[in-house]
């Protein structure tokens, strides 16, 4: 039977209320049959997540002092979410194993996993399904890198012959038994390794917003979600700041040719957004603008050199990117002129060795002229359509300078599946607004 992996995060799974929601969604499709949940999340704005709650019990533990009343905060939220929703279940005993093995052994990643060890009891008891322990089928190396391959197989294994299964997301345990974590938001990575491990036919990722947005919605106001967008195109925007999933959450779907979609648990009437690969059929989504999604990143300094005649001196790029290189900075972008060559570098990575990297470049090339300028923020217009649309460069430019803003640097890569644009930081907001304007508000 084809099937479909659900993951519901913190916000879905906060209270009881939320609880009904995420069952109701279990229940309405019944190919819904693998199901991997967060720990309880904020219910509030000011609330506190289970899993930092837990963090703090650890910090407590670890340093001898008693964790009692934080402990009891956490059993509370759990023992809500039992008595409300009715279910014939006590977590006494594991409330109990929890705090004396974190009084022995305080460790981190032990006690973060429980928010979602007891989260997915719950769920499973609820919903009838079986529960499987991620500890069993999540398998890191002992430095606390993920197995993939085995992890797959494990899951494989451990899921043969079940109709259904709840499996808690965000940890797993190394080859030599401990328990150990993702990073932050890593159920997601777990759903993903499921989808891919019961070859799911799509992974769901259920949360608190109808999708990835096409702009930040701190910068603009409302803005659109995408339905569709390739999983090339969120490399581009998800590098550039836009965050709705855990980056490692990709790779373990993209490779198994397996869609995501993002779903907002209180909304279920919205399709949100579907992340799919180059060759999904495009015809059947409902929104087609000429760009995806624009994202923007502050930080960056760009580092300019002028030297008569560099276009003629070979190995001048080579020897500049070596110095780079020798100082352990990376570069983003690296446009250039006849005489001029501008790199764009992450300034925290620029700033302990700023003086050796001039230093270096002067030795290695003697420039006529070399300068740091700070403050720059990258802007990526993000599109698979672009490749076959004329003029969207000029229109960027033409929204740029209907605002009065400079472009220091422009960068388009031969896939032209991106426009990097470097403006001042203070430019930044204005221009993600006037590009959302030029592309989404008058193509309406
Ligand atoms: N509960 C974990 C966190 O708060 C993992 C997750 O929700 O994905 O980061």
């Amino acid at each position: 039977m084809s099937s479909k992996v659900v993951k519901f995060g913190g916000s879905s799974l906060a209270d009881a209320k939320q609880f009904e929601k995420v069952a109701a969604i279990i229940k309405s499709d019944e190919k819904r049959r693998f199901v991997v949940p967060s720990a309880p999340g904020k219910r509030f704005s000011d609330d506190i997540k289970v899993t930092d709650m837990l963090y703090k019990c650890c910090e407590k533990a670890g340093s001898g002092i008693d964790f009692t009343e934080d402990f009891r905060l956490i059993k509370d939220r759990y023992n809500d979410i039992i008595s409300q929703l009715g279910i014939d279940m006590s977590l006494d005993d594991e409330f109990e194993k929890i705090v004396n093995e974190l009084k022995a052994r305080p460790a981190k990643d032990y006690a973060a996993s429980r928010g979602e060890y007891l989260n997915g009891k719950v769920l499973a008891k609820y919903l009838g399904f079986n529960f499987i322990d991620a500890a069993e089928v999540i398998i890191f190396d002992t430095k606390g890198s993920l197995l993939l391959d085995d992890t797959v197989k494990a899951v494989r294994a451990r899921v043969k012959g079940l109709d259904n299964a709840v499996i808690p997301g965000f940890y797993g345990r190394t080859t030599e038994g401990i328990v150990k974590t993702f990073s932050r938001g890593g159920s997601d990575v777990t759903g993903s390794i499921v989808a891919n491990a019961v070859r799911a036919e799509i992974y769901e990722n259920w949360t608190d917003v109808s999708g990835f947005l096409v702009a930040d919605p701190r910068i603009v106001q409302n803005p659109d979600v995408i339905s569709v967008i390739t999983y090339r195109e969120l490399r581009e925007l998800a590098y550039m700041g836009a965050s709705v999933l855990h980056e490692d959450a990709i790779f373990p779907v993209r490779s198994a040719d397996i869609p995501i979609n993002i779903r907002n648990t209180n909304r279920p009437e919205d399709d949100g957004t579907m992340i799919v690969s180059n060759d999904y059929d495009f015809s059947r989504e409902s929104m087609k603008h000429t760009i995806t999604g624009i994202a923007g990143r502050k930080g960056f300094s760009t580092i300019n050199i002028e030297k008569a005649m560099m276009n003629s001196e070979k190995g001048f790029g080579m020897k500049v990117l070596k110095v780079l290189f020798e100082n352990g900075v990376s570069f983003e972008h690296m446009p250039s002129g006849i005489d001029t060559m501008s790199i764009t570098v992450d300034s925290s990575e620029l700033a302990p060795v700023r003086e050796k990297v001039i230093a270096g470049i002067r030795k290695e090339v003697n420039p006529d002229h070399i300068e740091i300028e700070d403050n720059i923020a990258l802007l990526a217009v993000v599109g698979r359509r672009m490749k076959n649309t004329r003029g969207t460069v000029a229109r960027i430019f033409a929204s740029m300078a209907h605002a009065r803003i400079n472009v220091k640097m422009i960068d388009q890569g031969s896939s032209e599946l991106n426009v990097i644009i470097g403006v001042s930081e203070n430019d930044l907001p204005e221009a993600i607004r006037r590009i959302y304007d030029m592309f989404i508000n008058s193509e309406k």
